[in-house]
């Protein structure tokens, strides 16, 4: 034990990963011996924040509840096998980025490649030098802090910061699933930045650009609900998904922004207004009544076309189909 304590620590510290993580990395150890998990445990307590699971299902708990950065798990258990571990995992979205290390005794090349199918990134032979495992770990936590990294990126809009239309056809597709399970409702707003052609035209694309960045900010300043988005949809329009909020909600919001916008005091010259400002089509739904997300945005993009219609500068709401307390009694 002395002898696995001195090698740990004098292995080289995991710091520069919590610089680029910003946290800890999250480390989880899966082994049905409790001798194993203390041996890993003394490698990474100090540096890590390490979880253990001693079964298969608290491992999977473990990693759909803390999100682990690691696995470093046992082949052999009882009822539930680590290759098995590691297929669920990779069948479910929720743990598919989640990277797993064997830690077996059975170390043979057969042993390796049903690890390697079932979806470990490496393998560890028992008995481990824990100076090697955490080269190892080290390794593979800088390319899960590079994937995170990359992935958290392509959902991201390059000029102003706010999420990018990828991230809103799959955030509002999620939305509206779960808004149908549950029962709940749903908005959307479509923002849209009046004479903003006008606008590059007498200020040029820099200052363009340097508008747009600022009403991103003001737009996400106003939704204050942890579930709300706000995207940049494309050009100069913006769409906020609001999870569970009905169409009085989704108006009252957008009241606010076209108010925040107007304070930003953004001057215009040459718009009718002689400032920047906004307008906003809203539409609500309850998924469950029926509806695809493809409708909802349809009626925001309508409602925006007439707030344009009739002056800019102001929101038009509208619901798609019935709420649950228009329906007559005893229908679904
Ligand atoms: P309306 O009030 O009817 O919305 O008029 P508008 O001029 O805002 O609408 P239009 O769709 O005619 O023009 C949108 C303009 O947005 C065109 C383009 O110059 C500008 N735009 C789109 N993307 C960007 C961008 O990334 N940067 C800058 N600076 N301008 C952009
Ligand atoms: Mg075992
Ligand atoms: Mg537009
Ligand atoms: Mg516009």
């Amino acid at each position: 034990m002395t002898d696995l304590n001195t090698q740990a620590a004098n292995a080289r510290p995991l710091t520069g990963l919590q610089t680029v993580m910003g946290r800890k990395p999250r480390l989880l150890l899966v082994d049905d011996q409790v001798l194993n998990i203390q041996a890993l445990h003394l490698a990474f307590a100090s540096d890590c924040q390490v979880f253990m699971a001693t079964s298969g299902e608290q491992a999977l708990q473990l990693c759909l509840e803390r999100q682990p950065d690691l696995v470093l798990m046992d082949v052999e258990m009882p009822d539930l096998s680590g290759l098995a571990v590691c297929q669920r995992m990779q069948a479910d979205q929720r743990m598919r980025n989640i990277p797993v290390i064997f830690v077996t005794a059975h170390s043979d090349p057969e042993a390796e490649m049903r690890g390697l199918d079932a979806g470990a990134v490496d393998f560890i032979a028992k008995p481990f030098s824990p100076a090697v495992v955490r080269a190892r770990v080290r390794t593979h936590l800088t390319v899960k802090a590079q994937s995170d990294l990359l992935r958290e990126l392509a959902f991201v809009d390059g000029l102003t910061g706010v999420n990018n239309r990828r991230y809103f056809d799959e955030r509002l597709a999620g939305e509206f699933q779960r808004a149908k399970r549950n029962g709940g409702s749903l908005c959307l707003l479509m923002v849209d930045v009046d004479h903003f052609k006008l606008y590059n035209d007498t200020y040029g694309h820099l200052a363009g650009d340097d508008c747009l960045r600022r009403v991103a900010e003001c737009l996400q300043g106003r939704l204050r609900r942890p579930p709300d988005v706000i995207c940049r949809y494309g050009g100069e329009e913006f769409a906020c998904i609001l999870p569970d909020t009905e169409l009085a909600g989704g108006a009252f919001v957008a009241g606010k922004i076209l108010t925040a916008v107007q304070r930003l005091g953004i001057v215009h010259k040459d718009a009718p207004a002689q400032l920047l400002t906004v307008s906003i089509g809203v539409s609500g739904i309850y998924p469950a009544m029926g509806g695809e997300p493809a409708d909802l945005l349809a009626l925001a993009d309508r409602q925006l076309y007439e707030t344009k219609a009739q002056g800019r500068n102001q929101v038009s709401a509208m619901a798609f189909g019935p709420t649950p307390e228009e329906l007559p009694s005893g229908a679904p």
